[in-house]
């Protein structure tokens, strides 16, 4: 059904002037020859997104859409990130009547080959298909190191994300809108979009080099990005704390026990000190309960405060209707 569908390549741009030249060139090749075979429309576009680039970027940006009508652009008044540049871009193109939308980054490390296989899984009838890194042996070692830990750690913490997917990924347009319905702040789309549901794929893919220009992503934004998505997604550290002072306090209270049975029956003498270390760390036990316990309540705040959608009603079938997707 939704073959020759209208696509739109949502493309966050910071500071990229040095790949956009090379970047344009290429998907201009690809778009046109998906256009030529039929698989998507002639009305689909490359929309960059400049997060408020200090360099010439939206200059060029400007000048492309001036060149060829298959390149957009839309302008972040400032830089707000480039999860926020993401989804201000999925919604400037559902806006512009997309279809069909797919993220990926300026500087091409995502096989752009691999959007073939993103139609295949789209047409079948899934809402979303996550690109999926088959390998990580162009990353720097500690890059994947740091990057694999992640994602082990978001596994432990409860926090459903994609393994070894980053934001590479096809959303349908019903899929972004219910997306859009998510009104957090502090954005995490690959936790994100797991939550809105609906069918959804997988591709593998080899992720390259970056072929010009710096990573915009240096250790401290990666830091803030991977607290981010724990924090935003898990309320496993607030159990960590309850967890810790309850233990504390089952060892104290042994502790305490073994002393006194140690004293009644003359076994050994118990000196004043055990008493005052024992009796401090049943103290400190209470006190980390007492704060996991207001934690619960702080993170139940944290959730409501969020006000994510309850449910998603895929489907109704009433009336007289044809079942539809
Ligand atoms: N980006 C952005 N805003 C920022 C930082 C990065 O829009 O504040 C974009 C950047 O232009 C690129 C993408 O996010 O298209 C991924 O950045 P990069 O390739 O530098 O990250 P890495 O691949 O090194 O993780
Ligand atoms: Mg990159």
């Amino acid at each position: 059904m939704p073959r020759g569908d209208i696509l739109y390549l949502v493309i966050p741009c910071y500071n990229e002037e040095e790949v956009l030249p090379e970047t344009s060139r290429r998907l201009r090749e690809k778009m046109t020859a998906l256009m030529e075979a039929g698989r998507i429309s002639p009305r689909s576009r490359v929309l960059f997104v400049d997060d408020g680039s200090k360099d010439r970027t939206w200059e060029l940006i400007g000048r492309l859409h001036r060149e060829d009508s298959l390149f957009s652009g839309a302008k972040l008044s400032r830089n707000r990130g480039h999860q926020n540049a993401l989804l201000g871009g999925l919604t400037a193109a559902v806006d512009r009547g997309a279809q069909v939308t797919i993220s990926m980054d300026a500087d091409l490390q995502d096989d752009i080959d691999a959007i073939d296989a993103f139609l295949d899984q789209y047409e079948e009838g899934c809402q979303v298909v996550y690109g999926v890194r088959s390998d990580r042996t162009t990353d720097s070692a500690f890059k994947r190191d740091t990057a694999q830990a992640f994602y082990k750690l978001m596994a432990w913490m409860g926090a459903e994300v994609v393994y070894n997917h980053a934001d590479y990924r096809l959303m349908s347009r019903r899929a972004v809108e219910e997306l859009l319905r998510f009104k957090e702040v502090n954005l995490f789309l690959r936790g994100m979009v797991p939550l809105v549901g609906f069918r959804s794929g997988q591709v593998t893919y080899k992720r390259g080099e970056r072929f010009a220009g710096q990573s915009k992503y240096p250790l401290k934004k990666m830091l803030a990005f991977a607290v981010n998505g724990i924090t935003s997604f898990s309320v496993k550290p607030i159990r960590l704390v309850l967890a810790a002072g309850i233990l504390l306090g089952v060892l104290a209270v042994l502790g305490l026990v073994i002393a006194a049975l140690l004293a009644v029956t003359g076994l050994a003498s118990v000196s004043g000190l055990w008493w005052l270390g024992l009796s401090l760390w049943l103290l400190g036990a209470i006190q980390l309960a007492a704060l996991g316990v207001v934690g619960e309540y702080v993170g139940k705040i944290y959730l409501e405060a969020k006000a994510r959608p309850s449910f998603i009603l895929e489907t109704v079938l009433d009336g007289e209707e044809e079942p539809g997707r």
